[in-house]
């Protein structure tokens, strides 16, 4: 009979996002531990192509899927959906909104982050976020609702707030996004309208810095920003948000913009469950972990992804980025599994003391802007145009889980770009005329 000591230790992984995901998956048929992985949804969504969802080139399945069928041959791990509400790290509980409770031994908190609003949490309500796959399709439904709205106006006004999409943030998620609306309204909606002219459809991508993509080198900023305006994509550099109404944003020098669809892709905020770890968080409320993962005065509780800003062993920044939850994940599982073979050797006192420090292995930034350029950045190899473009579908569709997946990506990619048609455009549930933001 097992005692304990040789029991298996439970391990709770919050979030089945990249991190939790690829940790579950390193621990998976060790029976030395017993994992329970919750997650809100039913479903690991593919992050980096919502955008596609959101401009009707794919469809919402084409980049999620259940987390239970990844996870289906893993007998060691047990998939719950429930939303975690709050965590007790001293009495090593979870509580769900389920009113389930949840004990464990070691906590892996992978809840990722959520849009962020510099602490202007009421423009939420006049906005549009790209972070689920509802909010893609949110998106999606709010751009061919309003122009459906602007075939059927007869006011000018009306309709050239209908016509206009403003998109605020110039990192990867807005350059990304602005760059696929512009295809889908000058490219694909062309020959679809009789009363509109989708020519004088505005996207507007707006950012505070003097730069797009500040990140990138700034070749390749001037690079996207030229392509963008290609594209028919207006970009607004040192252009800094002061409100955002329903239908208008307002600006620093006292100009405003009425766009009926607003975007905001201007920051990140961390999952709010952080606040309950008890240790000091940033502004955006990410956690600081120890260099093993673990947060400080709970050895037994880790972090991962988008809720941490950290630097690894070597002093390198650690970005939030898909490769890096995903070896943060498989950090955590290894550095358990290595501890659980400590605990039978001479060196089980100093068990945490010789755990591994997370290093992160910089797999490079990537960017599309529009169909058929990108911009690429390892290191300091730079790559921009249609080569990039190309590094950029063929690391996707690798990336995306499951063959499933990836044969309808491709095909649903391969189809689009060859007839300029992007299928996904069927309206849902459209909003009523007079719907608010939301859509
Ligand atoms: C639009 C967009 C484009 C991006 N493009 C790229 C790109 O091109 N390349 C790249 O490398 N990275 C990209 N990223 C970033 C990348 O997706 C993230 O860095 C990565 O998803 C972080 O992984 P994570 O595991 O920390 O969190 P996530 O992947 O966000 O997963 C968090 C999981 O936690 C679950 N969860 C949240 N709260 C709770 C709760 N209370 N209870 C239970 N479950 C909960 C969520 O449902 C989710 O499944 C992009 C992100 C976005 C939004």
């Amino acid at each position: 009979m097992a005692n304990a000591a040789t029991a298996p230790r439970k391990v709770l992984i919050i979030g089945g996002g990249f991190a939790g995901l690829e940790c579950a998956r390193k621990l998976a048929n060790d029976d030395r531990f017993e994992v329970t992985l919750l997650d809100r949804t039913n479903h690991h969504l593919f992050q980096p192509l919502l955008y596609q969802v959101a401009t009707a080139s794919l469809a919402a399945p084409d980049i999620a899927r259940s987390i239970r069928q990844i996870l289906c041959d893993a007998a060691n791990v047990t998939v719950l959906m429930d939303e975690v509400t709050a965590i007790s790290p001293t009495e090593k509980t979870v509580t769900g909104r389920t009113g389930g409770k949840y004990a464990f031994d070691y906590l892996v908190l992978a809840a990722g982050a959520k849009t962020g609003f510099f602490g202007n949490d009421q423009w939420e309500e006049n906005s549009l976020g790209l972070k689920s796959l509802a909010d893609a399709q949110d998106i999606r439904r709010k751009i061919l609702s309003n122009l459906e709205r602007a075939e059927l106006t007869t006011d000018e006004a009306e309709r050239g707030r209908l016509m206009t999409i403003a998109i605020v943030g110039g990192g990867p998620t807005g350059v990304e996004l602005a760059g696929a609306c512009a295809d889908l309204i000058h490219r694909s909606l062309k020959s679809n309208f009789r009363r509109i002219d989708t020519a004088k459809l505005r996207v507007i991508l707006i950012e505070n810095s003097p730069e797009i993509l500040e990140h990138y080198a700034p070749h390749q900023s001037a690079y996207a920003k030229e392509r963008l305006q290609k594209l028919g994509v207006e970009v607004r550099n040192q252009t800094r948000v002061t409100d955002v109404r329903k239908g208008e944003l307002l600006f620093l020098d006292g100009s405003s913009l009425k766009a009926e669809a607003i975007v905001w892709a201007a920051g990140i905020a961390a999952n709010p469950l952080t606040k309950d770890l008890g240790v000091e968080t940033d502004r955006a409320g990410r956690v600081t972990p120890n260099a093993d993962l673990s947060i400080p005065g709970h050895p037994d509780i880790f972090v991962a992804g988008d809720l941490t800003n950290m630097k690894d062993r070597e002093g390198k920044f650690v970005p939030g980025v898909a490769p890096a939850a995903t070896q943060m994940g498989a950090h955590i599982a290894k550095l358990l599994k290595e501890e659980l073979r400590l605990e039978t050797t001479r060196f089980a006192d100093r068990k945490h003391d010789l755990r591994p420090l997370f290093k992160y292995t910089d797999k490079g930034m990537m960017a599309i802007i529009g169909k058929s350029a990108a911009v690429m950045k390892v290191g300091d190899f730079t790559m921009n145009g249609f080569p990039a473009w190309i590094a950029w579908l063929l690391i996707h569709i690798l990336f995306l889980i499951g063959f499933r997946n990836k044969l309808s990506v491709l095909i649903g990619w391969a189809y689009a770009y060859i007839v300029n048609n992007p299928e996904a455009r069927i309206i849902v549930h459209p909003p009523a005329s007079a719907a608010p933001q939301k859509g």
